[in-house]
């Protein structure tokens, strides 16, 4: 992760590199069984330079914190390192450029669950794992399961945080989104870290 971490800060394979502050790579356990995986920094992220740490940010903690889990626990990150000016959406060829970094950081992170968070998040995991893609509005909340040679793992799609900032209701779906997340962890063995060892077995190293 060291190395991802370096070769993101200096990374200048797209343009989002002029106008981003700080990139952000990701932060939370190499341990975690849950990858939350958003689209793209925004203006606070930009400034810290850490994932999800402003209004919408404060939302995740809470939900997170909503299933008896801590930051800590569950490793954060985006598609795309670099704020996209204006916090427009990041184009397909900026996640494309970007996108060994998240595939590298899912290698190492060997996540058991990865929950996408947004249209775009969604959008290029799906693709990635060959998940069949259909509006957000339509996927949140829903479990799919990626079994191959090489890895087993579930992807649950989830509104993106943001979404909840100002609106209760979609807050309240996010709630019962989380509860979904919880009820598969906890399935998974939850914070016992043994219970996962024969599970990471299946992933190449
Ligand atoms: S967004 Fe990704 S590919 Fe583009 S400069 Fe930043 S780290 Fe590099």
């Amino acid at each position: 992760m060291e190395n991802i971490k370096s070769e993101v800060l200096n990374c200048r394979k797209c343009e989002l590199w002029k106008t981003r502050k700080n990139p952000v790579v990701g932060e939370g356990s190499l341990k975690a069984r849950i990858m939350f995986i958003g689209e793209a920094p925004g203006f606070n992220e930009d400034l810290q330079g850490r994932p999800f740490v402003g209004k919408a940010g404060k939302v995740l903690n809470e939900l997170i914190e909503s299933i008896g889990l801590r930051r800590e626990d569950v490793y954060i990150t985006n598609v795309v390192k670099c704020r996209p000016p204006e916090n427009r959406d990041p184009t397909p060829e900026e996640i494309e450029k970007c996108s060994p970094y998240i595939n590298r950081q899912i290698k190492i992170i060997r996540p058991e669950i990865i929950c996408t968070l947004g249209k775009h998040s969604t959008s290029y995991i799906f693709k990635k794992f060959g998940l069949p893609h259909d509006n957000i509005s339509r996927i949140h909340g829903k479990i799919y399961r990626v079994k191959n040679l090489f890895y087993d793992l579930l992807v649950i799609p989830l509104y993106h945080p943001a979404v909840a900032v100002y609106n209760a209701d979609m807050k309240s779906e996010l709630v019962e989104d989380f509860k979904i997340v919880k009820e598969e962890y906890m399935r998974l063995g939850g914070l016992d870290e043994n219970s996962n060892t024969n599970r990471r077995e299946k992933w190449i190293r």
